[in-house]
């Protein structure tokens, strides 16, 4: 029966851009497994055992496909820029280079600008959090905190316990390390602390080394969820209890809709976590500037991964920010973000009602993701084709675990589309859903293994702007 529907699939929808299937994935593969290499590349003999963890997203060359203009898409995680001052920020920028230009292209401290890591005192202060300037690393976007906490704790085979679903960029760097990701359950109210705990005990008895446990608390990406504040005393006890060290992953914290943030659960330990913090989603990740918060020695080792890395973080960037944070009204800013995307989750939760009834769906009070389920015997991967060609792109879920899971879940964005396009989106979205749900019953449920749109086994690295 899953032969059938794959091959009528085809027959129905012939001009649909195929995802690479299995078979041409595994010809490929033996081809390139010659032992000195092969036509396509002639390194492989030669590669380091962790690039076998990186491997590109099947759907990347899809997304080559959804960036046209033609297409919603409601995969980019892509922040609104449209609503910054930009002649506000440009003249106070041209001000600062034609003032301090020899700093601001110089090399700089690989700790990062002590006037801006001042200023990012004043940022976590909104989520309660008290700390020292000396205790902050100033890193290039808080990705490369990601890389680097896990540069200074991963061993191959140790454990990092991770929501489900979980960050994709947080999985590629995990993967990088290779470092074996343990999923734990996580609901509307974010990680079950009963879930945690039972996944330590168990692991720990398997004999695993577990290092970290990585949580994004607030307006998760992708589930849209944030940490309840009871839960969160729990899961702070719980890795300590344990000696599992907290990466607090928080980019999204001060985009709340409907109230003022939560405090941090580094207010709760200052030796049990460490904190990343970022200007992407406030201000512009073009700047690529983001922060780490660490236990003094932590902090010590993670200047030194840094400076091996990159030397310093971009003195421009930060000084820009800096400048922006001195000079224009950046808590203001924050507040037309917040509405901004409020409307647009508007514009999407409404339209998901109207049009899916028979789809269910996260409900965020900030940030820029809704997580759905797709009816029983759907899979968004095998979707992704047909949602294209029918002009509107989003993240199958799969992409969000690093262990196949999510094969009915999709992320939804709704930062960068203004609220007719999402709507759009939308609708065309529905009317994919409906016709595989047709499909579905004429034809039966789909056979994941007939294609390459089966559990994957490795973490999939979609493109930056999707992430
Ligand atoms: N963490 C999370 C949860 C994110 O969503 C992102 C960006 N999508 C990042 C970290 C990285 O952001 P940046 O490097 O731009 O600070």
């Amino acid at each position: 029966m899953g032969d059938s529907y794959h091959a009528l699939y085809r027959k129905a929808y012939p001009m649909v851009p195929l995802i690479p299937d299995d078979r041409e994935r595994r010809l490929v593969m033996t081809a390139s497994k010659g032992q000195h290499g092969s036509r396509l590349d002639p390194w492989t003999q030669s590669y380091a055992q962790r690039t076998a963890g990186m491997s590109a997203s099947e759907i990347r060359a899809l997304f080559a496909v959804a960036s046209r203009p033609e297409v919603v898409s409601l995969a980019g995680g892509m922040p609104c820029l449209s609503a910054l001052p930009m002649e506000t920020v440009a003249a106070a920028v041209a001000q600062m280079l034609a003032t301090q230009g020899t700093t601001a292209l110089q090399y700089g401290s690989g700790q990062g600008d002590p006037t801006l890591r001042e200023q990012i005192l004043e940022v976590m202060a909104l989520e309660g959090i008290s700390a020292h300037a000396d205790d902050i690393v100033v890193t290039t976007g808080s990705q490369q905190a990601l890389d680097l906490v896990t540069r200074i704790f991963i061993d191959p085979g140790d454990v990092v316990l991770a929501e489900a679903p979980s960050y994709v960029g947080a999985l590629g760097v995990f993967a990088a390390y290779q470092a074996q990701v343990a999923h734990v359950f996580s609901d509307d109210d974010g990680l079950v602390p009963q879930a945690l705990q039972e996944r330590i005990v168990a692991l720990k008895a398997a004999g695993k080394r577990i290092k970290f446990l990585y949580s994004v608390p607030n307006f998760h990406n992708p589930a849209g969820t944030t940490l309840s504040l009871q839960r969160r005393p729990q899961i702070v006890e719980i890795c300590q209890r344990h000696g599992i060290l907290l990466l607090e992953d928080n980019p999204y914290g001060l985009l709340g809709f409907d109230r003022e943030p939560y405090d941090a659960m580094r207010t709760l330990s200052e030796e049990g976590v460490v904190y990343l913090g970022s200007f992407s989603k406030t201000f512009a990740p073009g700047l690529r500037v983001g922060w780490a918060l660490a236990p003094h020695a932590v902090r010590e080792k993670l200047v030194l991964a840094s400076e091996s890395a990159i030397l310093c973080p971009s003195a421009y960037s930060q000084m820009t920010v800096s400048t922006y944070l001195a000079t224009c009204d950046w808590m203001a800013q924050i507040k037309v973000y917040r509405e901004l995307y409020r409307e647009r989750r508007d514009a999407m939760l409404e339209s998901l009602g109207a049009m899916l009834p028979q789809a269910s769906w996260t409900h965020p009070d900030g940030g820029f993701y809704v997580w759905l389920t797709l009816p029983e015997g759907l899979n968004a991967k095998a979707m992704l084709p047909r949602a294209v060609t029918e002009r509107v792109a989003y993240v199958p879920g799969t992409a969000f675990f690093a262990d196949g899971t999510g094969q009915r879940n999709v992320r939804l964005s709704y930062c960068y589309p203004d609220p007719d396009r999402i709507r759009e989106g939308v609708r065309r979205f529905a009317g994919v859903v409906h016709a595989e749900q047709e499909l579905l019953e004429t034809f039966g449920p789909y056979d994941a293994t007939a294609t390459g749109s089966g559990p994957s086994t490795g973490v999939q690295f979609p493109s930056p702007d999707l992430s």
